[in-house]
């Protein structure tokens, strides 16, 4: 159900009760294509009927099974009992910069929360008009990057196949209404796809497959903090997607604070892992930096990022951070994010600056989440901002003398 009120009330459950009991029926959209036909075939109907229940998902992004007019009654009947056609129990959708980006909550049927992000992108001279969907693949995330409001929450659970598919689909029927289309995905929402890369290639396969979604396969973009088997997994496959690397600090002892997954998955060799993916698919990886004032946007930390992507088929992603709730860290000025950027174009690396989209919002991932599942205690945030401000002033000054 979508709600277009301008503003999410409280109308949306809070995260998961103890005890509360989940819907047992798998999600519709996340079957693979061979499993559909053959619950159709041992439900007696010919083997059209799959088409018909695909074009309903995937062209006409049907939400309820009496949406899907071509199927006789019965069948429809039989398929509510035993799939759900969309498994966002409830979603809230919240616009801001004019229209150009809408933020939505979506209730899960266990009661937790997951954000997607449609930004919208008018047509320019030279550019054609595009509408990305950024999307979760889990409801909280473990990984625990200090900047991110999701990484406060915590990990809650993997997201299924149809959860994450569902978010495109939900975004594709509200952009059906003037006559637009989802051109681009990106799985950069609540969580770390490549723990969860089985849901997540599923997922893609599915949002690229022809038969199904139908996105172009280079218009899929999956990030990571680093996961290296993931990144491995992927290279294996081949597949015409986007790679795209969390990166926020070259040097260790920062990344170490930043990413903490930087101690199990160090930075070098995660750099390696993706040049071998680029080496494999001929595609530039994409590297995301953060920029964080006086944290990681020093002429240091710029000669670091040089020194460790210089000459492999990269591009680099500046983002000013989004303030959140529980750090005491702000976004890099203007300046110095232009400064960096010369850094690297000076050491022969492409590189952009991204404004961040939605900042009142909340676009930064998980915190519309955050909110929802209540902010953490007076106390708890300043504990963990000494903590925070403490290590990184650590790691700053660490190889820097
Ligand atoms: S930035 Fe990404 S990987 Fe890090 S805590 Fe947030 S969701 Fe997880």
């Amino acid at each position: 159900m979508s709600d277009r009120r301008p503003a999410p009330t409280a109308s949306l459950a809070s995260p998961l009760q103890p005890g509360v009991e989940r819907d047992p029926r798998p999600g519709l959209a996340g079957a693979a294509p061979e499993s559909l036909l053959a619950w159709l075939l041992a439900c007696g109907e010919p083997a059209y009927r799959a088409r018909q229940v695909a074009d309903a998902l995937w062209r006409r992004h049907a939400s309820t099974v009496d949406e899907m007019r071509t199927l006789p009654a019965a069948l429809r009947t039989e398929l509510a009992a035993a799939w759900r056609v969309d498994t966002l129990v409830e979603s809230s959708v919240r616009p801001a910069d004019r229209g150009l980006t809408e933020k939505a909550l979506h209730r899960l049927d266990d009661g937790r929360l997951v954000e997607s992000v449609l930004m919208r992108y008018p047509r320019r001279p030279g550019r054609r008009e595009r509408a990305t969907v950024c999307i979760s693949s889990q409801a909280g995330c473990a990984v625990g990057c200090p900047f991110c409001a999701t990484g406060e929450l915590g990990f809650g659970r993997d997201l299924a196949v149809a959860e994450i598919v569902d978010q495109v689909r939900f975004w594709a029927r509200e952009l059906a209404g003037d006559g637009r289309h989802v051109t681009n995905v990106v799985f950069m929402g609540m969580g770390e796809p490549l723990l969860n890369v089985d849901a997540v290639l599923s997922a893609a396969a599915a949002l690229t497959d022809p038969d199904r979604f139908a996105l172009g396969g280079r218009h899929v973009t999956i990030s990571t903090s680093g996961v290296i088997p993931g990144i491995e997994r992927l290279t294996e496959l081949r597949p015409p997607w986007t790679l795209a690397v969390s990166l926020h600090a070259a040097r260790p002892s920062l990344r170490d604070v930043l990413v903490p997954l930087n101690r199990r998955y160090p930075v070098e060799e995660v750099v390696a892992a993706a040049t071998a993916y680029a080496r494999a698919t001929g595609r530039r990886v994409s590297y995301e930096y953060v920029m964080i004032d006086g944290v990681n946007d020093t002429a240091a930390d710029a000669a670091a990022v040089a020194a460790l992507l210089r000459g492999r088929l990269v591009h680099v992603n500046l983002i000013p951070m989004n303030p959140v709730a529980h750090t005491a860290w702000l976004p890099s000025s203007p300046a110095r994010v232009e400064a960096f950027a010369a850094a690297l174009l000076a050491a022969g690396i492409p590189t952009t600056v991204r404004r961040n989209r939605g900042d009142e919002i909340g676009a930064a991932c998980g915190q519309l989440a955050a909110e929802r599942a209540g902010l953490p205690a007076p106390s708890a945030v300043q504990r963990r901002r000494e903590l925070e401000v403490g290590a990184g002033a650590a790691a700053l000054s660490d190889g820097r003398s």
